[in-house]
């Protein structure tokens, strides 16, 4: 099962039939397990093996397919499902992290991500160093005696920088940190963070995984000793757990997640073909697009350029708001990694609690838009948003 490739391990990783065969996975709605006796009780809270539950808090059958499908694609020794991709991300850092220590950090990060960072580590304690995380000499001159974790989106949210994995991996190894990676925009599907060198990888599921804008579910994972020693322990006593019935769907999903991700990312190159140039535009921002200041790295980093985009109109908020109310098909929204193309006007919205200098700092202007694409038609969205510009 290990030499399958991507789309087979999405289709039966992980897979467990119970003693009726059942061809699609069930869905364990419990949340406790039977014992046949004291002494088996006993001895499952001792150690419980493989296929073993106390508590779904713990643990779930339909839980478990979903974290070993994920980790067989991910190449992971084990992983923890989360109730959402912000407990996945908050749960790594705190069972990592404890008062004293250091934490570096890209600065361009998802807005609850920096929440999470900026606000409540401080609070608790921890210090933490805030880098460009596209310039290597900022990350090797942060490190100290006490950084424990070095932590980044290797796509950054809405300006898409690329940050070099294995560079940043390379740094904090030799400190002696631990590299945690929030992979969401690059997908699994196009980036193997694990083997350019990140430790821990964290999915927000209720992105791509799921991919139909249902349910909110997050995923870590890493190392065997790391998941099971460090990780499990903090969530499974905290709480965040992943509903049987959100793992469900999260299963399923990733049995279309690369057919998707593939769709969504060859609509991003036919839309970004068709916009080059456009003289409504200050800039188009795609990882892979020609003009893209890290469009290497990330050609030698990921098999696609992801399947969001962003473009900065002239005009600033003005033009920015005509142009999203003038849209029919891509609908208002501040979701991504659905099968409906969605656009948002980050200054406005997901980072409205920034100041202007930091969200000048990280090129977020008053008319960039961040588009995730869908699965519709992808001439259809080209259509769509050039006649929409025309109105910006
Ligand atoms: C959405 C997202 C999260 C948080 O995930 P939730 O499932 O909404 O909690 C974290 N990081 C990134 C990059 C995201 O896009």
């Amino acid at each position: 099962m290990d030499n399958w490739n991507a789309k087979t391990k999405l289709v039966h990783s992980g897979t467990k039939r119970s003693q009726f065969g059942e061809l699609s996975e069930a869905m364990f709605l419990t949340q406790g397990f039977a014992y046949d006796t004291a002494e088996q009780a006993e001895a499952r809270f001792i150690e419980s093996g493989e296929d073993e539950y106390i508590y779904a808090r713990y643990g779930n059958p339909t839980v478990r397919m979903f974290e070993e499908r994920i980790a067989a694609l991910e190449g992971a020794e084990d992983a923890f499902a989360t109730a959402s991709g912000m407990a996945a991300v908050s749960g790594t850092l705190f069972s990592m992290l404890r008062a004293g220590d250091h934490i570096v950090s890209a600065k361009a990060l998802f807005g609850s991500c920096l929440f999470v960072v900026e606000d409540i580590l401080q609070r608790w304690g921890i210090e933490v160093t805030f880098v460009d995380g596209t310039n290597l000499d900022e990350w090797r001159a942060a490190f100290k005696p006490n950084t424990k974790v070095a932590f980044l989106e290797a796509l950054s949210n809405p300006t898409l920088e690329v940050i070099d994995i294995a560079g940043v991996s390379e740094i904090a190894h030799a400190a002696g940190a631990t590299v945690v990676v929030d992979n969401v925009f690059a997908t699994p599907v196009f980036q193997r963070s694990l083997e350019l060198g990140a430790d821990v990888v964290i999915y927000s599921a209720t992105k791509h995984i799921d991919g139909q804008g249902r349910c909110l579910g997050g995923v870590v994972l890493g190392t065997k000793e790391f998941i099971r020693k460090t990780f499990e322990p903090f969530n499974k006593h905290t709480g965040p757990a992943l509903s049987p019935f959100n793992a469900w769907v999260m299963l399923k999903g990733l049995e279309t997640l690369a057919l998707r991700c593939e769709a969504q990312a060859a609509t991003c190159n036919l839309l970004v073909d068709g916009l080059a140039g456009h003289n409504k535009l200050k800039r188009l921002i795609y990882p892979f697009a020609d003009g893209h200041p890290q469009q290497a790295l990330a050609k030698q980093q990921m098999t696609a350029g992801g399947t969001v985009l962003s473009l900065d109109l002239h005009g600033g908020k003005d033009a920015a708001f005509k142009f999203i109310n003038a849209l029919n098909i891509i609908t208002i929204s501040n979701n991504l990694g659905d099968a409906k193309s969605l656009i948002t006007h980050p200054t406005t919205t997901t980072h409205q609690r920034l100041s202007d200098e930091q969200r000048a700092d990280l090129g977020i202007t008053d008319g960039f838009v961040r588009i995730s694409i869908g699965l519709e038609d992808g001439q259809d969205l080209l259509d769509d948003l050039k006649q929409a510009l025309e109105k910006a």
